[in-house]
């Protein structure tokens, strides 16, 4: 009987040490818990393994915060779209896979509009909608302003067959293996619809020097930039073209022009300096405009990326053409040109304003 007893109280021991571990296992498995969804939920939020998760979240809830007490909300965005819009950077290294461009004939415009003080060199030529409307109103306006009416719009937006082609005449003038002067198929800003050549009819030859230089100096106030500055063929990888210029809106063209960047160094810095969830860039370019800039990494193993968005507020939206999205927020005036300081014309009223979300 005593044996008996002591068995009893030996396995009321064993059960009760048993118990006691089981409960110390859930209490730990639930602390890591615990931990485990609070980091989750501190991350930042487009997050892209949570983002089906945390969307809905979002938008009832519009936490993050934001210079001016921005409130922002997520919108669902093709990720594939990150290879379009007006900032994308296409370059030696980053090839260029948009197709079906919107585009407008030079002359059929110039026509159309009956656009005095320039010419373009022939039907071919064509440029994105937006890029065509910027140049028309700086050449003209440098027509007027300088009494030169010589200014040809030479080149324009190129096929990758065209492109090819420039490619094989250069080097079968040159002999050389691969071309020093021209950019391989799929490689070249052309073929964005984005950027042209200028020249003259009287040379033939631009050099954007003399009266010419007045372009350099007013192109930002059309969203335009000298894409390939002499000072910066080890960042473009380009020589000098005094010629080609690039469409890229104007608050990036103004910040660009007054910091001496180009579109690689904007994009860089956009992407390392101003991401969403960190402080975004403020550009003011004028006293009615101002805008803020940020970068959102795409959701690259989804069909859309989560980009969060201000409530309210005009907005564009352009891949940067390779890893993610430039957000331009207007947060005064709507990005048009400022004003003419040197002419005494008045702005005339936009006829196209822009949609919130570009192209
Ligand atoms: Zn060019």
């Amino acid at each position: 009987m005593a044996k008996k007893t002591k068995n009893k109280s030996k396995s009321i021991r064993q059960t009760r040490i048993v118990t006691e571990i089981c409960i110390a296992t859930v209490a730990i498995v639930s602390a890591v818990y615990v931990l485990k969804v609070t980091y989750d939920h501190t991350e930042a939020v487009p997050a892209s393994p949570f983002i089906e998760i945390s969307a809905p979240e979002d938008t009832t809830e519009p936490v993050p915060e934001g210079p001016d007490k921005i409130i922002y909300e997520s919108v669902e965005y093709p990720t594939a779209k990150k290879f379009e819009g007006e900032l994308i950077l296409v370059n030696n290294d980053t090839e260029y896979y948009g197709f079906n461009e919107e585009l407008v004939s030079v002359t059929a415009k110039i026509n159309e509009e009956q656009r005095k003080g320039f010419a373009g060199s022939d039907d071919s030529v064509q440029l994105r909608p937006a890029f065509y409307n910027a140049l028309a109103d700086m050449l003209e306006r440098f027509s007027t302003e300088k009494q030169i009416d010589d200014v040809v719009i030479l080149d324009g937006y190129r096929t990758t067959e065209e492109q090819q082609a420039l490619y094989d005449a250069d080097l079968a003038e040159t002999g050389l293996e691969t071309s020093e002067r021209v950019a391989k198929a799929g490689f070249s800003e052309h073929q964005t619809g984005y950027a042209c050549d200028l020249t003259t009819a009287t040379t033939w030859d631009y050099d954007g020097q003399g009266d010419y230089a007045w372009i350099d100096e007013h192109c930002w106030e059309y969203g335009i930039i000298l894409r390939y500055p002499k000072d910066k063929t080890a960042v473009t990888q380009i020589q000098y073209e005094p010629w080609h210029y690039r469409y890229v809106g104007i608050p990036h063209a103004y910040y660009m022009s007054q910091n001496n960047l180009t579109l690689e160094e904007y994009t860089e810095l956009l992407r390392t300096t101003f991401p969403y969830e960190s402080q975004h860039l403020e550009i003011q370019y004028d006293a009615d405009n101002k805008c803020e800039v940020y970068f959102v990494k795409s959701d690259d193993s989804n069909e859309n990326t989560y980009i969060p968005v201000p409530s309210g507020k005009k907005y564009t939206i352009s891949g940067n053409n390779s890893d993610g999205f430039i957000v331009t927020v207007y947060l005064e005036g709507d990005g048009q040109s400022p004003a003419p300081t040197s002419a005494p014309t008045e702005p005339e009223t936009s006829e196209s304003e822009t949609t919130n979300i570009e192209e």
